[in-house]
């Protein structure tokens, strides 16, 4: 079996650095035992095949990995840029050292998580590739998809034309609070393909034709009749067929309000084609009002998403009841952020704070759905015990949050300990069979701290 070229980049630095320079199929696997790649770019086809064997791989130590990607010329192929971490012009270590170095830091935090389903495995892939770079997944403009657009790393598991598959995907990661949408673009998609490589064509409404003749229709002021242009014509001059009067200036004696169109296939005049976008990639002829209006974004981690990339979904936050008088933890976040820039403007002091339901999962399971009755009660009781201008938020089925505005820590404290006590009295009396333990936090909200830090500390046990 052919091999790759490899040489190794000698360093001072204690890291097995790979520069590969010929490109043969082989075992990936081996690669994983490198620190970081470089990839010359010299066989720009090879490099990019080898550079989306790793990145599409489902094994951590091999997608993860550092891949830079050695050339001197300036012309890189954007898809190879946007899969790699970074274009360099030196082979020299220094230059990537610290970069490998955070990498394999923020790779170091991951913790080993069993996925179970294929989205599972592609969303836990695509959330640590972001967290561990810490970067957005941003789409690049891509004429060799059908979309028009593709995502590093994510669409290479798309490439089978299952992107409506992607987009189900994406729908669930913004709808779970792990990726924070932002607008690139807005395309009109085949309802049969997702491709967007469409033609839109005007067709007679009689017999669906598309081979037309456009005609501009004229209005005589005067005598206000309205006809085609070519019952104007004669020899150079226009003149109207019913008043018989010259049409000199058009704004002053005649406008060309619209089109008229002649089908040559059935001889239909009309002024009203239909719209019919025809689909190059698989030649459907799609009504354009049944075209799939889709989005595309570019994706932010949340910090639930973070939690997610270093834990799994065994973590996963959920917002699965609907709380009165409690906000999404989208908003929540919102909040949050406006008061860390508050902090920061001010000098004000305000506190951020968490009481996390915790039970034996036996006892949950006794509870069923007495759970989330439980739940609403102590959602009331919190709603009662705290002041109108305390912000609430229940996350993961056991979390709640709070933000109390120009509110110190410990008074904060006080007031979620006054609610632990009265809880587990009320709780004692009417569930005596069931363990419920109440773990209460209350920190500042300074202008140090990102929200993402902040929602850390609250939410760890
Ligand atoms: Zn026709
Ligand atoms: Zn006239
Ligand atoms: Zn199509």
């Amino acid at each position: 079996m052919a091999e790759l070229r490899i040489t190794k980049l000698p360093n001072i630095y204690n890291r097995e650095i790979a520069y590969i320079t010929l490109y043969e199929e082989s075992d990936i696997r081996q690669l994983a035992l490198y620190d970081a790649l470089i990839l010359d770019y010299t066989d720009a086809t090879g490099c990019l095949k080898l550079l989306r064997q790793c990145r599409s791989s489902f094994i951590g130590s091999i997608y993860l990995i550092p891949i830079f990607i050695y050339s001197i010329e300036k012309n890189i192929d954007p898809k190879v840029e946007s899969m790699s971490d970074g274009i360099i012009s030196s082979l020299q270590v220094e230059g990537i050292i610290t970069k490998i170095d955070k990498l394999k830091s923020r790779q170091a935090n991951l913790t080993t998580v069993d996925s179970d389903t294929p989205d599972i495995r592609i969303m836990t892939k695509i959330m640590r590739y972001l967290y561990t770079r810490e970067i957005k997944l941003q789409p690049i403009v891509d004429p060799h998809s059908s979309l028009g657009y593709s995502y590093p790393i994510l669409s290479e598991h798309y490439n089978n034309g299952n992107i409506s598959d992607m987009f189900r995907l994406t729908d669930d990661l913004i709808n779970r609070e792990f990726f924070k949408p932002k607008f690139v673009d807005r395309l009109h998609l085949c309802s049969n393909c997702y491709s967007s490589f469409i033609n839109y064509r005007e067709t007679c409404p009689k017999c669906g034709s598309g081979d037309l003749v456009t005609e501009n229709l004229i209005h005589h002021f005067v005598c206000a009749y309205v006809g085609p242009e070519h019952d104007f014509h004669s020899g150079d001059y226009l003149v109207c067929p019913k008043c018989n009067r010259m049409l000199r200036h058009i704004g002053v004696d005649y406008d060309k309000p619209s089109l008229v169109y002649t089908c040559r296939n059935c001889l239909n005049t009309f002024q009203e084609p239909n719209m019919e976008a025809f689909c190059f990639s698989c030649q459907k002829h799609n009504p354009v009002e049944t075209l799939i209006d889709k989005q595309i974004y570019s994706f932010e981690l949340t910090p639930i998403g973070e939690e997610t990339a270093l834990h799994g979904f065994g973590k996963e936050i959920k917002e699965e009841l609907d709380l009165p008088g409690f906000i999404t933890f989208t908003t929540f976040n919102i909040f949050l952020k406006y008061e860390i820039e508050r902090a920061k403007n001010n000098n004000r002091l305000s506190s951020a704070g968490s009481l996390i339901l915790s039970l034996a999962d036996a006892d949950r399971h006794k509870l069923g759905v007495g759970y989330s009755k439980l739940v609403t009660e102590i959602a009331d009781f919190m709603k009662n015990a705290t002041t109108s201008t305390d912000i609430l938020s229940f996350i993961n089925n056991n979390t709640f949050l709070i933000i109390s505005p120009d509110s110190e820590p410990a008074r904060l404290h006080n007031v979620l300990e006054n609610i632990r006590q009265s809880l587990l009295k009320l709780l004692l009396s009417s569930l005596p069979n069931i363990h419920i333990n109440l773990i209460i936090k209350a920190i500042p909200i300074s202008g140090y701290k990102s929200h993402n830090e902040i929602i850390g500390e609250l939410i760890m046990l």
